[in-house]
């Protein structure tokens, strides 16, 4: 502490509690959001590299519109609703937000991204109803990053192990920046590796590490039988570089940005116009 001025610690404190007002005020966002129904769901389309044009799926992502906050971002929300124990609330409300998107007729295969908290936890019972019956209505995948199965890998595998043979596919998602162990992909049933967007970020300019990590990526998945997606493809250079090396599928802000369900559909499911 004698090494930080006083001057410094002066500059600090206001920071810090900025900082824990934003937190507490999103935390507060969530609790509504949760009690009140007001999470809403984008789609992000999905496409084969080979055949851009036609989405062959879409990924979930969880919006939260506060009254107070305003828009505010998953990738602030969703650690901070971790660490207050809220996220097998917030996976359950998403569940269900696909099931009223299924029941108004949406047909085409979707991704959800669900935390290994939520397939560890106790009361996955009932998930492991609606989550199949999702994917008879039109295909479902869960997305599960690998740094959140660390430590938990023996009752997720478990869990994915159940929903595999009920027809619910499993990917890997932001692959390559999990720090784990590779051998995970032994014992659990994927069938998809999500090549994370920091990899894909770099992939077109001069080659570099990134496009001999992605290169052995798509390696190992094809020697696995895996498909491979990579996300957030931004520029023709690097939609042209992954489909030359073997990635089969992809999404990003190039191909398509996230879109509330009804523009979804307007936009690429209804007929084509003459
Ligand atoms: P993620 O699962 O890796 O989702 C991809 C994120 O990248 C999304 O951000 C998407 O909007 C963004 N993205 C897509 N294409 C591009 C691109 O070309 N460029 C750039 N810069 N970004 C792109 P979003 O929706 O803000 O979600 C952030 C993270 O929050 C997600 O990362 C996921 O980890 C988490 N998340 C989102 N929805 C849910 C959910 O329903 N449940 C859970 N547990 N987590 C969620
Ligand atoms: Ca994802
Ligand atoms: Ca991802
Ligand atoms: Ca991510």
């Amino acid at each position: 502490a004698k090494a930080l001025g006083r001057g410094q610690i002066r500059r600090f404190t206001p920071d810090l509690r900025r900082r824990n007002e934003r937190r507490s005020a999103v935390l507060q966002a969530v609790q509504r959001a949760l009690s009140e129904s007001s999470f809403h769901i984008v789609l992000q389309p999905k496409f084969r590299l080979s055949r851009l044009g036609q989405p062959i799926g879409a990924e979930v992502l969880l919006r939260l519109r506060d009254t107070e906050i305003g828009q505010l971002s998953p990738a602030e929300f969703i650690p901070i609703a971790e660490a207050q124990g809220l996220i097998p609330a917030i996976d359950r409300e998403v569940v269900r937000l696909v099931g009223e998107l299924r029941a108004r007729g949406f047909a085409l295969p979707l991704s959800i991204n669900l935390s290994a908290l939520t397939l560890s936890g106790p009361g996955f019972g009932d998930l492991l109803e609606a989550l199949p019956a999702l994917a008879r209505k039109g295909g479902l995948m869960v997305e599960v990053t690998e740094t959140s199965f660390m430590g938990r890998l023996g009752a997720v595998r478990d869990t994915l192990h159940m929903l595999r043979r009920s027809g619910v596919g499993v990917a890997v998602d932001d692959f390559g920046i999990g720090h784990s162990s590779l051998a995970y992909l032994q014992s659990l049933p994927v069938q998809e590796l999500k090549i994370d967007r920091s990899f894909v970020a770099s992939l077109g300019h001069e080659p570099g590490p990134s496009h001999a990590i992605v290169r052995a990526i798509l390696a190992m998945a094809e020697a696995l039988g895996l498909t491979t997606v990579a996300e957030g493809v931004e520029t023709p250079e690097q939609a042209d570089w992954l489909m030359a090396h073997g990635c089969e599928l992809a999404q990003g802000f190039l191909l398509g940005r996230p879109v509330d369900p009804q523009e979804f559909q307007r936009f690429y499911l209804s007929p084509q116009e003459e």
